[in-house]
């Protein structure tokens, strides 16, 4: 199975910006690790697609990690507006300045120590150490669960059974290409054993499925249902003068922590009954859209109310309204401005 897969690597793989191409890595060329662990970084929880132009913002500003210790976070928060899961850009830059300061400014080699640094998970980790250093690593993602769930029709249940998926791969896993081993796999997974129509008659593992030989694809991995999400109500206040937009930030710890935003109230399960907490001016006009956003463990939905003034507040910063996508605003307020805007 492993040979399988690789030669089909070889003539398959996926153009990435920050992969090395198989014949590269065969001619003996190693994969820069301050780029992959970027897009690593970048893709939990995000498409190639949306993170490929993040990724080569990051990579044209701050070509070295060292570059990107030594920025200031502010910029980095900035530069990540819109990706979203916001502790992954503090953790991105906390990263990066440990690995200047206590490693010289070189990513360590092994797993185990690149589990050690912040924001790298088990996934990262496994990643790294095999793309990079051609550590045998057992990289698991949910392309790679899908797989293997449908290769040896796995009735266990995900999230609560991952560690079954794990060992599952492990088994499978190659010692001699460990970093291609695990690209292909997730390029399998990504490209010909899709979550709805597989494309089996291209697959190199067609003949060792068992969910192939009886139809079942479709019905692998098996997942334990969500729970519906609970839905949370608040209103912000976008203050306009002239061309200024009036902004605070958020604490740092806790959601979007560090990032900037509008004044507004507190989000609860009740809808904001008065604006008696809106900033001190006159003439508060509500939108007539709400913003709808999802966070990963909520919904929310947010009353916008627009006007016009002064403030006398030194808690806040007055933002260039023609220049507010070089504010570290996340997605939710960026909704928001647009919709106050209207
Ligand atoms: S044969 Fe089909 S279901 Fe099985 S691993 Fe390949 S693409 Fe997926």
């Amino acid at each position: 199975m492993q040979s399988k897969l690789l030669a089909w690597y070889d003539l398959n793989a996926r153009t990435l910006p920050w992969r090395l191409r198989p014949q590269d890595k065969l001619a003996g060329k190693q994969a820069d690790p301050y780029s992959v662990w970027l897009s690593e970084i970048m893709l939990q929880q995000t498409t190639i697609a949306h993170a490929t132009p993040y990724w080569e913002r990051f990579i044209s500003k701050f070509p070295t990690v060292n570059d990107l210790a030594n920025s200031n976070r502010e910029r980095i928060m900035a530069m990540w507006s819109g990706l979203g899961y916001y502790a992954r850009a503090r953790n991105l830059h906390k990263c990066a300045q440990l690995i200047r300061d206590q490693y010289g400014g070189f990513f360590p080699k092994h797993e185990s120590e690149l589990l050690k640094l912040p924001g790298i998970g088990p996934y990262a980790a496994a990643a790294i150490a095999a793309i990079c250093f051609d550590e045998p690593t057992n990289i698991v993602d949910s392309n790679v669960e899908r797989v293997i769930s449908r290769i040896f029709k796995i009735e266990d249940p995900l999230p609560k059974y991952r560690n079954i998926y794990r060992i599952k791969a492990g088994d499978l896993a190659s010692i001699d290409r460990p970093g291609d081993y695990g690209q292909a796999l997730m390029d399998l997974g990504s490209v010909i054993c899709t979550p709805k129509s597989p494309k089996c008659s291209d697959c190199p593992w067609l003949s060792a499925c068992a969910a192939q030989k009886d139809g079942s694809q479709i019905q692998y991995p098996k997942k334990i249902k969500k729970k519906k999400l609970p839905i949370r109500y608040g209103a912000v206040f976008i203050l306009i003068n002239d061309d200024s937009v009036f902004l605070r930030q958020r604490p740092d710890s806790g959601l979007l922590g560090g990032m900037m935003e509008f004044p507004g109230t507190l989000w609860s399960e009740n809808k904001p009954q008065s604006i008696n907490n809106a900033p001190a001016v006159k003439n508060w006009e509500k939108c007539p859209e709400i913003v709808s956003h999802t966070f990963s463990h909520f919904k929310l939905e947010l009353e916008v109310y627009r006007s016009q003034g002064k403030l006398d507040d030194n808690q806040g910063v007055w933002a260039d309204i023609n220049d507010i996508g070089s504010y570290a605003l996340p997605t939710v307020m960026l909704k928001a401005f647009k919709i106050s805007m209207k």
